[in-house]
């Protein structure tokens, strides 16, 4: 761990951004790049201590693909926090390009679930606390409700990596995003985390610009079909839009918000799935 610059408790809790400024300490994995890094560089413009959990360039360095490197950076942020934890953001993941498929669903599935369940009570312990786990718009797309979905629930890792490989990253990818989200819809209003006065809610972006998305761009199957993904609002999201979304649900303006998924994707949920509410 490289110990962070950011202000501590109680300087200057302007709220400009939105952001509780009791808020003061938040895990933000995937914080070095992407959406992860506008996460960051939004919360501490809000005056947050945010302990960024990645590959590189962050407090905590860990692999969340691998179990170890999961029970290594749930110490190192409980020892970062003190204990007590305001905010955490499960954004770290590869995209659907990333080889082998069984990669996708160790992090994106499991590295973010086992970041929620190992830091709840050190949330639990926290001001006003709340947790978001970035997923995508893709995981409500047809074909991604797959066994895969079933084996993540069910905490099967090693069956959920083996159907990965019998699938393709679009699947795996969505597979695991869509995961996530029944996760979190499960576990929100539940007494670990609701009855707990842990707020848990969810993002689903679309397409935004960073290094995964034009990484994915660039590949034979998956560049064409996401340059030819409907967004009615038009083009790809910034990063930036995305880290809005999620400081409002981590913050006091999304108090009474439980178990919600945001879509930030330009309308494409709208325009795909308009009668599923
Ligand atoms: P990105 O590649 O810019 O950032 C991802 C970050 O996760 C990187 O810093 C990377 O080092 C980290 N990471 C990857 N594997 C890791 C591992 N094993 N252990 C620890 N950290 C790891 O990508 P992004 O586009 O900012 O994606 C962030 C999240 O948003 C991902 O979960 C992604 O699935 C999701 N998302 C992205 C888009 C998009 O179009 N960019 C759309 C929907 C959802």
């Amino acid at each position: 761990m490289k110990p962070g610059p950011s202000p501590g408790p109680g300087d200057s809790p302007t709220g400009t951004v939105g952001v509780n400024p009791a808020m003061s300490r938040i895990a933000v994995t995937g914080s070095a790049s992407g959406i992860g890094a506008a996460i960051r560089a939004r919360l501490e413009a809000g005056n947050a201590k945010v302990i960024g959990v990645d590959l590189r360039e962050a407090e905590v360095i860990a692999d969340l693909s691998r179990p170890d490197g999961r029970a290594a950076a749930v110490a190192a942020v409980r020892a970062a926090c003190h204990g007590r934890l305001d905010g955490l953001v499960v954004c770290a993941g590869v995209g659907p390009h990333v080889e082998p498929w069984s990669t996708i669903v160790s992090v994106n599935y499991f590295g973010a679930q086992a970041l929620l369940a190992g830091l709840r009570e050190t949330l639990a312990a926290g001001e006003a606390p709340a947790a978001v786990a970035v997923s995508s718009n893709s995981a409500l797309l047809p074909g991604a409700d797959t066994p895969l979905v079933a084996a993540c629930l069910a905490g099967e890792e090693d069956e959920a990596r083996r159907l990965a490989h019998e699938l393709d990253g679009h699947r795996a990818y969505a597979g695991s995003k869509l995961a996530l989200l029944r996760w979190t819809r499960r576990h929100a209003p539940g007494p670990g985390w609701a009855g707990a006065g842990v707020r848990l809610n969810a993002v689903a972006p679309g397409p935004v610009r960073t290094p995964l998305l034009e990484d994915s761009l660039t590949h034979p199957l998956y560049g064409p079909a996401i340059r030819d993904f409907p967004v009615p609002l038009g083009g790809f999201g910034a990063p930036q839009d995305v880290a809005a979304a999620v400081a409002f649900l981590l913050g006091p303006e999304a108090a009474f918000c439980c178990g919600s998924v945001l879509f930030v994707d330009g309308g494409t949920d709208a325009l795909l799935r308009p009668d599923m509410v």
